[in-house]
């Protein structure tokens, strides 16, 4: 309703002064008597009103009892905290819960995901929910890191109410390299057009595609000129029952970095192993989009290895982005878990016909994937627990301790699985890094002000500061208190517009 009305305001706008009194009305908001939590004040938290006008931010009072504003509607925070809007700099709009990345137009089962035609009405209201799960746990911010098929990104952005959504597209995987090596062949060039040339491989890439059309240089102004933030590439070896998958050298890599400077993008590199990470922090990536739990020859240590401590130690100093994604274990054990799909969040965040879905043979597909040789279901938990889990909460204890630049990206979905469903999987990510020892101020900062500036966003969000967008959510907790506060949200702005949170839970 109020979204109508700020559209009607901006119509009304040119018609004539009468009708311009009301826009200002209709677009003006005075937070009353809350405490104010912003990460780059958090010494001085205190109790004050927030003045919201045609969707930005254009009074902050630190005091109590300013005086409220002519023609603005009050909305009192006593005994609420407000803060700004949430970013996951790490997700994938595209891919389907349960299913996985298997674009429409594709229309083929692969290891990556599996197409089911007769669940197409249960994806389109799947996608309707989506944007609206997101901002149910005050997610007003979201980066796309890869999305092979773009119009399923304008088509969220074309949803009556979503986060603000930037991406990394068209990413830039390695000629057959992960993760265009899930696709068929004669597919894969299709799906990831903006991959990286490499000579090597001529016999192996199809002559339409020219290598001088495919340099570093050619495929980060591709994601410069659709409007990209950011270069996503990768240094992937492979998993599972596919290996030995051809990697950039440092020298491409150099020229990938080159490229983006160039062009002012934010250098992101999926890398999950001690080799993969140590190759993308001598190549000065900006950000690294997973934890590292693979690692290696040092894979039956159980303490953390002084190798693996010297390269943490250069992600410190470089000041590298780091996003932990430990729910994207937390995703691929949700199968043998048999509380997981019996939480009470799960209904808010997908539609009933989804979840119900989700509980069938069919719906438990991906199971057989991440189990194929059959184990009992507590065996590869605890496989789970002992070995990747284990690693990447040593790393992400070790990097709390040295107060690294944590970014809070949870990569939902980041696998065809139903243990990352939007928004929810935010929350989750949360109670993972506290486990692994990031402080609350610390997981705080990494979903407000360190994702803002790595991604050259601080100018628009990120903070509760005047001259911002309107991008803010109410508590009813503390989040410096608890991690319960992310789940006890009771308004969501999103440019202005309030939404109360019980209105975007899934029907
Ligand atoms: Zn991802």
């Amino acid at each position: 309703m109020k979204r109508v009305a700020v559209l009607l305001a901006s119509v009304c706008f040119v018609i004539g002064s009468g009708t311009f009194l009301f826009a200002q009305e209709a677009g003006r908001t005075w937070i009353s008597d809350v405490t104010i939590i912003s990460p780059e004040n958090l010494d001085h938290i205190s109790i004050g009103s927030v003045l919201i006008e045609n969707g930005k931010i254009v009074r902050v009072e630190r005091k109590v009892g300013a005086k409220v504003p002519e023609h603005a509607t009050v909305v009192s925070g006593k005994g609420q905290f407000l803060i700004p809007g949430l970013i996951d700099s790490h997700v994938h709009i595209s891919s389907i819960p349960g299913m996985g990345m298997v674009p429409d137009q594709l229309k083929i089962d692969q290891p990556l995901g599996k197409s089911f035609p007769q669940h197409e009405t249960m994806v389109d209201d799947y996608l309707k929910q989506l944007p609206r799960s997101y901002l149910y746990y005050g997610y007003t911010t979201l980066i796309d890191l890869v999305a092979p098929f773009p119009q399923e990104l304008n088509d969220f952005r074309h949803q009556p109410l979503h986060p603000d959504l930037y991406s990394c597209n068209p990413s830039m995987p390695f000629a057959n390299g992960y993760p265009m090596s899930y696709a068929p062949p004669e597919m894969r060039f299709k799906g990831f057009p903006n991959f990286i040339y490499d000579p090597a491989q001529a016999a192996s890439i199809p002559a339409e595609y020219k290598p001088e059309d495919h340099t570093p240089a050619a495929d980060v102004a591709r994601v410069k000129a659709s409007g990209g933030i950011c270069v996503k590439t990768f240094f992937e070896r492979g998993f599972g029952g596919m290996r030995n998958l051809p990697v950039m050298s440092p020298e491409v890599l150099a020229e990938v970095r080159r490229a983006a400077t160039a062009d002012g993008l934010v250098l992101m590199m999926h890398a999950n192993s001690f080799e993969a990470q140590k190759f993308g922090v001598d190549g000065n990536v900006d950000v690294l989009a997973h934890g590292m739990w693979n690692w290696g020859a040092m894979d039956d240590a159980t303490g953390l290895p002084d190798e693996i401590k010297s390269v943490l130690d250069q992600i410190v100093a470089k000041k590298i982005g780091y996003q932990a994604t430990i729910q994207v274990l937390a995703g691929l054990t949700a199968y043998f878990d048999p509380d997981y799909l019996k939480m009470a969040a799960i209904p808010k965040v997908v539609p009933a016909e989804m979840l119900a879905w989700f509980n069938t043979p069919e719906g438990k597909w991906f199971k057989k994937e991440v189990n194929d040789d059959g184990r009992p279901d507590a065996a590869v938990l605890n496989g789970f627990q002992r070995g990747p889990v284990h690693h990447v909460q040593l790393v992400v204890g070790y990097l709390a301790g040295k107060d690294a630049n944590f970014l809070f990206g949870t990569d939902t979905p980041s696998a065809p699985t139903y243990g990352n469903l939007p928004g929810l999987n935010g929350y989750l990510e949360m109670q993972q890094l506290r486990k692994a020892g990031m402080s609350l101020a610390q997981i705080f900062k990494a979903a407000t002000i360190n994702n803002a500036r790595e991604f050259k966003l601080d100018s628009q969000i990120g903070t509760v500061e005047a001259g911002k967008v309107a991008n803010l959510v109410l508590l009813r907790k503390s989040p410096l208190e608890s991690l319960d506060a992310y789940d006890s949200i009771s308004t969501v702005w999103v440019h202005g517009v309030a939404l109360q949170r019980e209105s975007l839970a899934a029907r």
